[in-house]
């Protein structure tokens, strides 16, 4: 299966591909997690990706566009991928779709996550993150067995530091003007399936699931 995942930051792209994952056997690719691990490691890509990622701004498509050639070229993604917060521009998604082509393979499915903006604030602000191994929690809905603390590795929590009140509304701007536009371009395409990104995990998950239920049964056809 070759799955795209978007929605606005903070709707649960990386909460519910790491469902998927474990559900389908696919390689979760999120952009802004390379782009978070080139930091960490403060290799020259992540220095360059810093400069926009601190502010709320998109990386420049070139820079993007390279990590994932390289990245689902690679053998895991032979037999499919879920890409989470990959393609937010019209020439990234163009980019995408040549490369597919070239490759003879297709999308099977975009899947939407819709929420209320307000909302979307809510949840980035009380989102944590390990600064271990990337597992996420929600202060309130869901938070580790013990505050600041994770659960998986026992690794420190903290906020991301485009987390911000400021930068996130930076981001949902961006988002609104250079990535829901794409939602018209995969429609055309008659990709998109749309799941509710406020209802709690498991309910939008076995939504996930029955999407992918149906176009697993369109293909075996
Ligand atoms: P969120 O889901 O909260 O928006 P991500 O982890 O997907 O956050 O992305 C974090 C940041 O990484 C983005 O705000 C942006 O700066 C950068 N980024 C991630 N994916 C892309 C992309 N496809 N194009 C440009 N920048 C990106
Ligand atoms: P995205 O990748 O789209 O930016 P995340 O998966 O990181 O979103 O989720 C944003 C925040 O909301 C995190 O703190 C996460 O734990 C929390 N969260 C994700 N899905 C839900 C949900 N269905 N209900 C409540 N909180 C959620
Ligand atoms: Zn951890």
């Amino acid at each position: 299966m070759r799955l795209l995942i978007m929605g606005p930051p903070g709707s649960g792209k990386g909460t519910q591909a790491t469902l998927i994952k474990q559900a389908y056997q696919i390689p979760h690719i999120s952009t802004g997690e390379m782009f978070r691990a080139a930091i960490q490691t403060g290799s020259a890509l992540g220095v360059e990706a810093k400069k926009y990622i601190d502010h709320g701004e998109l990386v420049p498509d070139d820079i993007t566009i390279e990590i994932v050639k390289n990245r689902i070229t690679e053998k895991d993604c032979h037999h499919g991928f879920l890409l989470d917060g990959f393609p937010r521009t019209l020439p990234q998604a163009v980019f995408l779709d040549r490369l597919l082509e070239k490759c003879r393979l297709q999308l099977d499915a975009v899947l939407n996550l819709e929420m209320d903006e307000e909302a979307l604030v809510k949840r980035i602000l009380g989102r944590r993150v390990c600064s271990n191994c990337g597992a996420t929690y929600h202060v309130e809905s869901i938070p580790s067995q013990v505050a600041g603390i994770c659960d998986v590795c026992g690794g420190k929590l903290v906020m991301r530091k485009d987390d911000t009140e400021e930068t996130i509304r930076l981001r949902l701007r961006i988002y609104r003007e250079n990535t829901y536009p794409l939602m018209e371009y995969y429609a055309k395409k008659d990709l998109i399936k749309t799941v509710d990104g406020s209802c709690d995990i498991q309910t939008s998950f076995q939504a996930v699931v029955q999407i992918l239920g149906g176009i697993n049964d369109h293909h075996k056809k």
